[in-house]
């Protein structure tokens, strides 16, 4: 009988769950431990007063990401979730008006034609463009494990090195086709979630505006969470075992080999093969000694990492009067934030925020009459000062900003209220400067410029997740558990 080698992940968020089944799938016996009592990760989810609440992700994006995932196991997607396209798939307040996303793309350039005369023609040539950026992107761009340069000696990824825009910035790419500075604002909203300033950022990435705009933007019925557990039931049909509430305390080490990980529970798993799926930093600087780690501390202090942000979770016991699923507002300078986060690192004066009410789609999401907010404001990573007062301040800077666009007072309603930042992502999942989306998406952090997810010291260690290739998002991190999982398979067979 052939004996499957074992493999211990650490963390069942996305990443965690994509390598431990791909593992599984490839013959692997694979145990995961997590120090939750659930999978998922940031994108963990609870219930509280009636209310539903994702904690992290809230946009499904790019759906044949997670298509041609359940696809690599005879599933589908519909299998495990129903999804909704929202329509209009958000919207934007300006300061003296708002403007909503249509998903359909012929009403889209209306808008853009409505907003700049000629622009709608300059849409489609950008699409075109952002296309091909996709395509290439997804198909030969971050499945790479990022090990050596040779991987990317491709016919047509150096034929199409220009056309892929790496060198040039995505503010200036969008410059050159939209001059209204709503059109330009919409469209470097995508970058956002890359974590940089759009004019550090490789204009590459306006396949984020292809995924905004074409391929849209979804809502699995029942919340985010759907995907987690669609993703755990896939991993346990594999045969992979789940270890939930174990903190993994240490990678041991015997002769620059992971031998098990131990857990503040006292138990011990042993492995042929470690997958440190939980934050990089933390693996590195708190489970290994110092002569197994990759990167020192000043190593890690020189990266650019993406925003961190200040959570609100609310259930509020009124319906909001046509708020959309996803609200962006932009009623105040991008520009001020924008320095504040990544210039200033100071917490911003007038911040721009986010608002997703998942229950404006479904209705389970909450109770009768009632609306589950989430308010995300982006802020430096690693600010001081993350206090209650500065939290009591933003809430009421948000509740009055929501009170002008759409006149109800959140606070006469407050059935819940919770708070989420710094300190939690720290103590929840031991993140690194308490950062919420991991690195920024700079050119000088793509690909081989990426921490490794293979060891430097330790001979059977790996690393998946947001803060290795292929980057920050639910999609980068399923692709980046499949990655690892397939570098382990190609090693050991
Ligand atoms: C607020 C927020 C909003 C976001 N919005 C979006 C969005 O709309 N769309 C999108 O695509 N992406 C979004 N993202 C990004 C996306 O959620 C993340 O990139 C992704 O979930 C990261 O997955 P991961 O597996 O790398 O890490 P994680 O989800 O952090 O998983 C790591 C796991 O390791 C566990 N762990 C940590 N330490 C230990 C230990 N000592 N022992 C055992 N286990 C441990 C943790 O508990 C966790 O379960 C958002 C992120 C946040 C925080």
């Amino acid at each position: 009988m052939v004996v499957a080698k074992k493999a211990v992940v650490i963390g069942s968020g996305f990443a965690g769950l994509s390598a431990a089944a791909f593992l599984a799938k490839s013959g692997w016996d694979v145990d995961v431990v997590e120090k939750h009592d659930q999978p998922g990760g940031r994108a963990r989810h609870f219930h509280e007063h009636g209310f539903t609440f994702d904690m992290g992700p809230s946009w499904y994006w790019m759906p044949d990401v997670f298509e041609r995932y359940f696809n690599c196991f005879n599933a589908r997607v519909s299998d495990f979730y129903e999804l909704i396209r929202l329509d209009p798939s958000y919207r934007i307040y300006w300061d003296n008006d708002q403007m909503d996303v249509p998903a359909d793309y012929a009403a889209m350039k209306e808008l853009f034609e409505h907003t700049e005369r000629g622009a709608s023609a300059k849409l489609d040539a950008f699409m075109e463009e952002a296309a091909y950026k996709y395509r290439v992107g997804i198909n030969k761009l971050v499945f790479k494990p990022g090990q050596s340069l040779l991987e990317f000696l491709d016919k047509e990824l150096i034929a199409g090195l220009f056309k892929l825009d790496v060198f040039n910035d995505i503010k200036s790419h969008i410059g050159k086709y939209f001059k209204h500075p709503k059109l330009r604002q919409m469209m470097e909203f995508p970058v956002l979630f890359l974590g940089a300033l759009p004019e550090n950022t490789p204009a590459l990435y306006s396949l984020m505006n292809y995924a905004d705009v074409k391929l849209g933007t979804w809502f699995p019925k029942g919340g985010m969470y759907k995907i987690v557990e669609a993703m755990h039931r896939v991993a346990v049909d594999q045969g992979v075992k789940f270890h939930f509430n174990e903190d993994v305390t240490s990678i041991n080490i015997q002769n620059g080999v992971a031998k098990s990980i131990s857990t503040k529970n006292g138990n011990q798993f042993n492995a042929d093969v470690v997958v440190g799926a939980a934050d990089y930093h933390f693996i590195e600087t708190t489970l290994l000694e110092e002569k197994y780690r990759s990167y020192s501390e000043s190593y890690w202090n020189k990266r650019e990492m993406a925003p961190g942000c200040l959570i609100y979770y609310v259930g509020v016991n009124t319906k909001i009067p046509s708020l959309l699923h996803h609200s962006l507002f932009f009623d105040v300078s991008f520009q001020h934030h924008a320095d504040e986060i990544y210039v200033d690192k100071a917490w911003p004066k007038e911040p721009l925020f986010y608002l997703s009410a998942t229950s404006v789609t479904d209705e389970s999401q909450a109770p009768h009459g009632s609306e589950n907010l989430f308010f995300l404001i982006p802020i430096a990573a690693g600010l001081d000062g993350d206090t209650e007062e500065v939290r009591d301040h933003y809430f009421n800077v948000l509740s009055d900003r929501l009170m002008q666009k759409t006149g109800v007072d959140i606070r006469n309603h407050i059935v819940f209220k919770k708070s989420y930042s710094y300190s939690n992502f720290i103590e929840d999942y031991n993140a690194f400067k308490g950062n919420a989306y991991g690195l920024a998406n700079t050119l000088m952090q793509t690909a081989i410029l990426k921490p490794s997810c293979v060891s430097k010291k330790v001979n059977n260690l790996y690393y998946t997740g947001q803060l290795t290739v292929p980057g920050p998002g639910v999609p980068p991190s399923l692709i980046s558990g499949e990655v690892v999982a397939g570098l382990i398979h190609k090693k050991y067979g």
